[in-house]
């Protein structure tokens, strides 16, 4: 039987129609708007693409967008200083820098510099952190994304064999730090892991962020697993167009998987939506206000 398609586009809508409810409700009772901070430097085209996106969201939102476009030829002590200045303007609930950066700039510094309590993005090491010892904190908003998809078809990890393939700061360990937290049995493998298949082969819940297209073959997948595709692969499609894939061979997987995520429509989606879902929290918590109820 061909698997469930675990549909990112409409569980995003609504996700982001409950962040809009409850975006509402703190407006009308509290006189709050919660603002949104996106720094992006330079004119890299793929970065300008997401940011429009994500400054659309926001206002969907009914969120304040606070973008600031700066020069590539910033040095990074502006930049260190501008984000200084957002640190202590009390209109700015979140604070998302736009990576790459030029190469001037030390990323790194860039978000430890961020206040953690506005560091929508989850990056700074008080956050990873946190996550790590199992404090509330930001979560990274791609693995909070695949959380959510996974637990639509599974609504309790606990006990499952979870395989995370990718091991990266932004997606990889972040995600495997939140299956472990919901109890699941985490293996992290990477480009290094021995026989990937085999064990791929023993995942009840497997979440692919290689960024190697259709990476991941029918045949690695446990009959019945939830299949989560992080990878968002360009390759040439027909008539000279590209198209995008993911890190799994989808067609093959969805003949064994009991579920699965599609790229795109996927995973893609959740991250936006995710990205408010922070900026909301953070929100929240910065005013002495308990978590909002996002169901
Ligand atoms: P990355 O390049 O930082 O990390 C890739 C990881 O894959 C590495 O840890 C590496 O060990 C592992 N890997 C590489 N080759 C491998 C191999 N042959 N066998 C096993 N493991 C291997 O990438 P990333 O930033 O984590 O992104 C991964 C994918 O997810 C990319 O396609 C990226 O575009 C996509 N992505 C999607 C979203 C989204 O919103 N949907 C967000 C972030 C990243």
């Amino acid at each position: 039987m061909a698997a469930h398609i675990i549909d990112g586009k409409k569980i995003s809508a609504g996700l982001r129609g409950n962040v809009a409810d409850a975006v509402h409700r703190l407006k009308r009772d509290r006189g709050i708007v919660p603002g949104l901070a996106v720094v992006l430097v330079g004119n890299n085209p793929a970065s300008e693409v997401y940011v429009r996106n994500k400054s659309k969201a926001v206002t969907e939102a009914g969120m304040r967008p606070l973008d600031r476009h700066l020069p590539d030829s910033i040095s990074e002590a502006e930049l260190l200083a501008l984000i200084d200045a957002l640190n202590a303007d009390a209109n700015v609930n979140g604070i998302l820098v736009q990576l790459p950066l030029p190469r001037q700039i030390d990323p790194q510094k860039v978000i430890a510099a961020i206040d953690p309590d506005k560091d929508v993005d989850g990056f700074h090491p008080l956050n990873v952190g946190r996550l790590g010892s199992g404090s509330p904190a930001l979560v990274p908003c791609t693995p909070l994304g695949c959380i959510i998809l996974a637990k639509t078809v599974r609504p309790s990890l606990a006990g499952l064999e979870a395989v995370v393939i990718g091991r990266s700061n932004i997606v990889g360990k972040p995600v495997a730090q939140l299956l472990l937290a919901a109890n699941a049995t985490v293996t992290i493998a990477h480009s290094k892991t021995r026989d990937l298949a085999a064990v791929c082969r023993r995942a009840d819940v497997l979440i692919a962020a290689i960024g190697q297209p259709e990476f991941v073959r029918g045949d690695w997948i446990k009959p019945g697993a939830t299949v989560i595709d992080v990878g968002i692969n360009r390759v040439p499609g027909e008539g000279g167009k590209s198209r995008i894939v993911g890190d799994v061979a989808h067609a093959e997987a969805s003949a064994v998987a009991g579920a699965i995520t599609p790229v795109p429509g996927g995973v893609g989606p959740m991250t936006i939506a995710c990205l408010l879902v922070n900026t909301l929290r953070a929100t929240c918590a910065q005013n002495g206000l308990p978590a909002p109820n996002l169901n």
